[in-house]
C-alpha cells in the first residue's frame, strides 16, 4: 500500500520537521488516527479526497470538541505540506472547519460551555422582563410552586450565584460556603468577597476578589454588585436573613462564620415536619441553576455546568488581555506543582479584572441591541 510506505517515509520527515516536539506529538498522534481511518475505509490517506477527509472531521466532531477536531485538520494538513503534497484542506473543508467552530458543535467528550457575556445578557433581560424591580411578594418561599416557570426564587437565587461566580470567578465549591459576611462593601464604592477556598485552601490564609460598581442601575449594567443591592440583599432580608450579632469574621478574619446566614440558601421542602431554618446551597444545586438559566434562554443545558462561570470568568478576561498575575490572583489560582506565592496586586490592579469584564458584558448588551433591531426589521 502506497500509503504505509510512504509512513516510514513520513516517520523520519517528522524527526526533522521544525515543529515544536509537543506539537509534532500532537500531530503525530491525530495523523496516526487519520491513518487507521483511512485503513479501514480503504482509502487514501495521502493525498487525501476532499470526499473522505469530510467524512472523517464529521466522525471527530461527533466526539471531540471544535478545536480537536481543527487540530486534526491541520495535522493532514501539515504532514500532507511536508511530503509535497498539495493542502487537502479545500474551501470546503475550510468552511466546513469554520462552521464547526462557530456553531459549536462538538460531542460528548467536549469541554462544558462558558457562561460567556452573551448568556449574561440573555439571562439579565430576561429575569428583568418578569421582575422590573424588587417585589417581596413574589419571592416568598412558603408558596409551593408546581413548575419551574413559577419558582421566582430558584430564578432570582441563580442570578445571584451566576453573577457573582462569574465577577470573582467562583468554584461551585466556593458558592455554597459563602455567608452573607463575606460581602464586605468598601467605602469606595467597590466590593471586597471574601472566598473560603474550596481547593488548595489553607487555614489562616485570606483569600477573595473585588467587585467592581458599574455606572446606572442593574438595568443599566448587569453587574452584581447592583443585583444584589436591588435585589438579592432585599429578598433576603425579607426572609430576615443577614448579618448575625454574633458573626465571628472580625475575629476570625478567615473562618466560615457559622452564626451569618449562608449566602445562598435553600429553603427545608416540608414545613409541617418542624424543619426550621435554611441551609446553604448544595454544589449540584449550583450546576443545575446554570443549567436552568441556559436552558430559558435557548441554549443546551447538557453543555453547562457548575465549573462554565469560573471558566468562563477566566475566558473573558483572558479575551479582554487582563494581565495573567492579576487573572491568577483574582481567581485564587496555584500552580499545580509549586505552591507559589501569588504577586500582590495593587488597589487599581485589583479592579482591572472587574471591570475588563463589565466592558465585555456591556459590549455583548450593544451588540444584542443591534440584532433586536434587525429583527424587529425583518417581520
Ligand atoms: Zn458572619
Amino acid at each position: 500500500m502506497e500509503d504505509v510506505a510512504g509512513l516510514d517515509d513520513l516517520g523520519s520527515s517528522l524527526l526533522e520537521a521544525h515543529w515544536r516536539f509537543d506539537t509534532r506529538m500532537t500531530y503525530n498522534r491525530w495523523f496516526k488516527v487519520w491513518l487507521s481511518f483511512c485503513l479501514v475505509s480503504m482509502c487514501s490517506a495521502m493525498p487525501a479526497e476532499e470526499v473522505w477527509l469530510t467524512r472523517f472531521l464529521t466522525y471527530l466532531t461527533l466526539g471531540y470538541a471544535a478545536a480537536t477536531v481543527q487540530i486534526c485538520a491541520c495535522a493532514v494538513a501539515a504532514v500532507h505540506r511536508l511530503n509535497g503534497f498539495d493542502n487537502p484542506l479545500t474551501p470546503t473543508l475550510k468552511s466546513m472547519l469554520k462552521a464547526i467552530s462557530a456553531v459549536g458543535m462538538c460531542g460528548t467528550r467536549s469541554k462544558k460551555f462558558i457562561v460567556d457575556g452573551s448568556f449574561i445578557v440573555a439571562m439579565c433581560s430576561a429575569f428583568l422582563e418578569e421582575y422590573p424591580v424588587f417585589d417581596a411578594d413574589r419571592f416568598d418561599p412558603t408558596v409551593s410552586v408546581q413548575s419551574d416557570e413559577g419558582r421566582s426564587i430558584m430564578w432570582l437565587r441563580a442570578v445571584a450565584m451566576i453573577l457573582l461566580g462569574l465577577e470573582i470567578g467562583a468554584r461551585a465549591g466556593e458558592i455554597t460556603r459563602m455567608t452573607v459576611c463575606c460581602w464586605q462593601a468598601r467605602d469606595d464604592g467597590s466590593v471586597y468577597v471574601l472566598v473560603h477556598l474550596a481547593k488548595n485552601g489553607k487555614n489562616g490564609e485570606l483569600s477573595g476578589a473585588v467587585l467592581v460598581r458599574g455606572e446606572g442601575d442593574f438595568k443599566d449594567n448587569y453587574s452584581a454588585i447592583s443585583f444584589f443591592e436591588e435585589f438579592y440583599f432585599p429578598f433576603l432580608r425579607s426572609q430576615g436573613l443577614g448579618l448575625s450579632k454574633k458573626c465571628i469574621l472580625s475575629k476570625f478574619r478567615t473562618a466560615v462564620c457559622p452564626a451569618c446566614s449562608p449566602m445562598f440558601p435553600v429553603w427545608p421542602h416540608s414545613k409541617s415536619k418542624g424543619e426550621s431554618g435554611v441551609k446553604p446551597i448544595a454544589v449540584s444545586q449550583v450546576t443545575s441553576s446554570v443549567k436552568k438559566w441556559a436552558t430559558r434562554i435557548g441554549r443546551d443545558a447538557s453543555n453547562y455546568s457548575a465549573i462554565s462561570f469560573r471558566r468562563g470568568s477566566v475566558s473573558l478576561a483572558a479575551a479582554a488581555k487582563v494581565d495573567r498575575n492579576i487573572r491568577k490572583r483574582h481567581c485564587r489560582w496555584k500552580g499545580e506543582a509549586t505552591q507559589d506565592i501569588y504577586t500582590e496586586v495593587s488597589a487599581p490592579e485589583e479592579k482591572v479584572y472587574g471591570l475588563a469584564l463589565r466592558k465585555t458584558i456591556l459590549k455583548s448588551r450593544a451588540a444584542r441591541g443591534k440584532n433586536v433591531k434587525f429583527f424587529d426589521f425583518q417581520t
